[in-house]
């Protein structure tokens, strides 16, 4: 069982990466952002909470998503563990997910950090946003607030796992296969 958290700025191919690590491993792929976009699709009042802090490229209030985490993870039954995507972002949200994993006797096996540079970010965000349908994608300023956001509010977080000998960094850039095969290096090695 593997409780893997995907790390990396917007961009950085965590989706991508998840999608194929969900495949090999068996693994419940828990997207915060996946799973507020689908609020926002559906009206729900968490949709709409959310709506303003998404489409200006803030983060949603941590006890919104706290909430949204844990109902997701009580409600998923026979897993062989989660691909935590896009979450957790602060360092009270990594807290809060180490006590929600220990109240199912569980922990987070360890954190793949996708390091990408910015202006590749930047690129590949735009051209998502071409298809994807994303505010928040299309628009110069919310892709540097987004970025900027995940510097200082996100970034911290890598430390919090440091300290715990769970943090490992590899090279996001180059094929989607090449990055899939150093990452599930990493997982075998847990
Ligand atoms: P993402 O698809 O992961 O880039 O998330 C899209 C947007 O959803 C972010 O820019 C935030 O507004 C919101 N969001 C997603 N995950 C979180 C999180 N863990 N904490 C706060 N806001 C989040």
């Amino acid at each position: 069982m593997y409780n893997i958290v995907l790390f990396g700025p917007p961009g950085a191919g965590k989706g991508t990466q998840s999608e194929k690590l969900i495949q090999k491993y068996g693994l419940t792929h828990l997207s915060t952002g996946d799973l507020f976009r689908k609020h926002l699709g559906e009206g729900t009042e968490l949709g709409l909470l959310a709506k303003k802090y998404m489409n200006e490229g803030h983060l949603v209030p941590d006890e919104v998503v706290i909430k949204m985490v844990e109902e997701k993870i009580s409600e998923t039954k026979d897993s062989q563990g989660f691909i935590f995507d896009g979450f957790p972002r602060t360092t009270a949200q990594a807290e809060a997910l180490d006590k929600m994993l220990a109240k199912h006797e569980l922990e987070i096996s360890g954190m793949i950090a996708l390091d990408v540079p910015q202006d590749i970010l930047r690129e590949r965000i735009k051209e998502r946003g071409k298809t994807s349908n994303r505010a928040d994608d299309q628009d110069d300023e919310k892709i540097t607030t987004r970025i900027q956001v995940y510097m200082n509010e996100t970034l911290p977080v890598a430390s919090y796992y440091e300290k715990q000998g769970k943090f490992q960094k590899i090279n996001g850039v180059g094929e989607i296969s090449e990055i899939f095969n150093q990452i599930t290096s990493v997982i075998d090695s847990y």
